[in-house]
């Protein structure tokens, strides 16, 4: 039960276009070898882009975030 609770999500977070570029047939057979430990997420090509945008973001912020240098250099923001 707990299985196909953890099999649906996955079917929902997936794109679902069937394209079988990570080697499975279609996005509900990715899902299920997900929740069988024989792939992950992200060896989906499209979750792999979504996951290094999300993280490509969260490293600007952290950038962005720094406090100013204490040896008199400009700070400079990064672009986003
Ligand atoms: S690569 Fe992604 S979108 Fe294509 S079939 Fe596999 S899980 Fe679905």
């Amino acid at each position: 039960m707990q299985k196909l609770e953890q099999l649906q999500k996955e079917i929902e977070l997936l794109p679902g276009l069937d394209c079988a570029a990570c080697g499975a047939p279609d996005c509900k057979t990715f899902a299920e070898d997900i929740v069988n430990d024989l792939a992950v997420r992200t060896d989906c090509t499209f979750m792999l882009r979504k996951r290094i945008s999300d993280l490509a973001g969260d490293l600007c912020e952290l950038a962005n975030s720094l406090p100013p240098l204490i040896n008199g250099e400009k700070e400079e923001d990064y672009e986003c």
